[in-house]
């Protein structure tokens, strides 16, 4: 549903040029959770960032269901690594206020909130604020937004790159929960190895600096494993 044609990206001009992505290509099938990996600084932010809308590609583009991605747009959700959410808003009323920014009307607004709360496990906070959750708690908030807008893809940016370990585990398992009974696709960035042959259908592996495609890995085998234990998969050939 996604592709990427020769994207390239340099920033800045003339001296001072930084190029930041050469020559990628690379595409997301419907349902599937592809993984964009590769070590810090290859320009993973930037990928996800033109996917986005949110920066133009210097030359190649970003097609979604066969339409020029030209801006930021409902149906690519963005998840970022540091949560975002309005302190003055309860958590209900966070989840709301994207779907209102979309012109979603109210009734549906409030119904679809419920639902994407009791999806990340959130019905119990759904009208405390914010401040008084832990960071893994506002993620889900964050997700929660996004996914009730109902976007074609959801791209996260290193989702649960500032959480500690076991709640980063518990992320990644609710992840692919969320998969499961939502069917959504998802491009995902992570320097993490191991979260992304957890997490991944596909990963598309980039090298350093300029990010460029090194190469792509199918993880279609896991589908029917039981993933409910990360050690067991690990293991897998
Ligand atoms: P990390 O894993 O640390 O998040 P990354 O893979 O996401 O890194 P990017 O943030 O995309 O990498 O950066 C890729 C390159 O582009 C870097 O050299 C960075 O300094 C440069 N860069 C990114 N954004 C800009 C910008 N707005 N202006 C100039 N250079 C930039
Ligand atoms: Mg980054």
């Amino acid at each position: 549903i996604l592709t990427a044609h020769n994207v390239c990206k340099t920033f800045g001009g003339n001296h001072r040029a930084v190029e930041a992505l050469r020559d990628v290509t690379f595409s997301v099938e419907r349902n599937e959770l592809c993984v964009l990996l590769g070590p810090s600084g290859c320009g993973k932010s930037t990928l996800l960032n033109i996917v986005a809308g949110l920066e133009e590609p210097t030359s190649g583009m970003v097609q979604l269901d066969g339409r020029e991605v030209l801006g930021p747009a409902r149906e690519r959700g963005m998840v970022f690594q540091s949560y975002t959410s309005f302190p003055w808003l309860t958590v209900i009323q966070n989840v709301e206020y994207g779907m209102k920014l979309n012109g979603v009307p109210k009734e549906e607004r409030r119904a679809r909130a419920e639902k994407f709360l009791n999806l990340v496990h959130l019905t119990q906070f759904r009208d405390a604020y914010p401040k008084t959750l832990s960071g893994g708690m506002k993620q889900r908030v964050a997700i929660a937004r996004t996914l009730a807008n109902q976007p074609e893809i959801l791209l996260m940016d290193e989702p649960f790159g500032a959480l500690d370990a076991e709640t980063r585990w518990h992320m990644q398992e609710m992840l692919l929960e969320i998969v499961e009974t939502t069917h959504t696709t998802i491009l995902l960035v992570t320097h993490d190895i191991q979260e992304a042959i957890f997490l991944a259908d596909k990963i598309v592996f980039l090298s350093a600096n300029p990010g460029q495609l090194k190469t792509i890995l199918n993880l279609d085998f896991k589908k029917g494993v039981d993933l409910h234990s990360k050690e067991e998969l690990i293991a897998l050939p």
